[in-house]
């Protein structure tokens, strides 16, 4: 299903992110947490690619997986990195030929085990020139729907490290939208301003995409951890870190603080008619059903 028919104005969409695991074990434990989240009936689930050539099968075997055995439409995440054209071409023409219907086009984190990563192999150097490449694929009529791949791309809310001037980031997302993007999807936050006052400053851009408002709850002091390391920077409020402290090592108690900072940042962002939610559920369920049931959705 084309997002164009998913995302609807004043319908918030509901979508939650997952990791394709490692070993066929928790691959099955996986599934499990997906069949169970398939019940809440979201609007479309999205599968992260890795930088490394195994895992990246497993995003394909996954998102297939999803696609035959559930009702819920499966986004797969692609990125430039360590790919030729002819390869992202093969990728695109594997998920068109199984009726995969978008693709999020990301640029990618380097492999972790390569802090020296050469972006020069890669034939894309930044998303917009993958999101072109959707976009002439779309053109060449090898999707079964007439539209093509709905087309997404990320954003940065607190801004993307890697530009610290944000008039000039706009720019580039800008670019990403012209070339042919459909839907934005942005990175975690954990203070609704940031998002508001990034979506002021899209639609002053003249970007009119939806825009779906990325959210991670908080699970455990490791997860804080790795938070930290997939949104560098990310602004923790005063309000939020208090409440942690409070919780100390009680893992409970963590849970319980980032469960509700996370459902009270849905209900303030579904008050201001946003365009989506999507959760980033590390292939957990518990804080993605809480969540629900905290905002009256079961
Ligand atoms: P780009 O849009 O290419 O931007 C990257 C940086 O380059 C920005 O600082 C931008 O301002 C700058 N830039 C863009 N164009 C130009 C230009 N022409 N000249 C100079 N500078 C430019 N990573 C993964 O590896 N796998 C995943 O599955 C994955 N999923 C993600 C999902 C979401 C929702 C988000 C928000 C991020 C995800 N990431 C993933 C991380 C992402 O790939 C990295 O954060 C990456 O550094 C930025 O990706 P991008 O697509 O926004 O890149």
């Amino acid at each position: 299903m084309h997002i164009r028919d998913i995302i609807k104005p004043h319908e918030p969409t509901f979508s939650f992110e997952f990791f394709p695991p490692k070993s066929s074990e928790a691959a099955d434990t996986l599934f499990e947490t997906i069949k169970q989240l398939s019940s809440r009936h979201p609007s479309f689930v999205s599968v992260t690619y890795g930088a490394g050539g195994s895992t990246r099968e497993l995003t394909h075997d996954l998102v297939v997986r999803i696609k035959e055995t559930t009702s819920t439409p499966p986004i797969p995440h692609l990125t430039c990195v360590d790919h030729t054209a002819e390869e992202i071409t093969t990728t695109l023409e594997r998920y068109a030929s199984v009726g995969i219907g978008n693709i999020l086009a990301l640029r990618g984190d380097p492999p972790s085990d390569n802090g020296n990563y050469n972006r020069s192999n890669d034939a894309f150097p930044y998303a917009a020139d993958l999101v072109r490449h959707i976009r002439q694929f779309n053109e060449s009529g090898k999707h079964p729907d007439p539209r093509g791949f709905g087309i997404g791309v990320a954003a940065f809310p607190e801004g993307h490290p890697g530009t610290p001037n944000r008039l000039l980031e706009m720019d580039h997302l800008k670019a990403k939208v012209d070339e042919g993007a459909d839907f934005i999807c942005t990175q975690l936050f954990f203070d609704n301003h940031d998002f508001f006052d990034f979506r002021d400053r899209c639609r002053l851009a003249g970007i009119s995409l939806p825009i779906i408002a990325g959210i991670m709850p908080i699970t455990s002091a490791k997860g804080i951890k790795r938070m930290a390391e997939l949104a560098a920077g990310a602004h923790f409020p005063a309000k939020l870190l208090r409440a942690l402290k409070r919780a100390g090592d009680n893992q409970e108690a963590v849970q319980r603080v980032g469960i509700h900072h996370a459902a009270e940042q849905c209900a303030g962002l579904l008050n201001a008619d946003v365009d989506g939610i999507h959760l980033y559920t590390l292939n957990q369920s518990r804080a993605t059903q809480e969540v629900y049931a905290s905002l009256g959705m079961g």
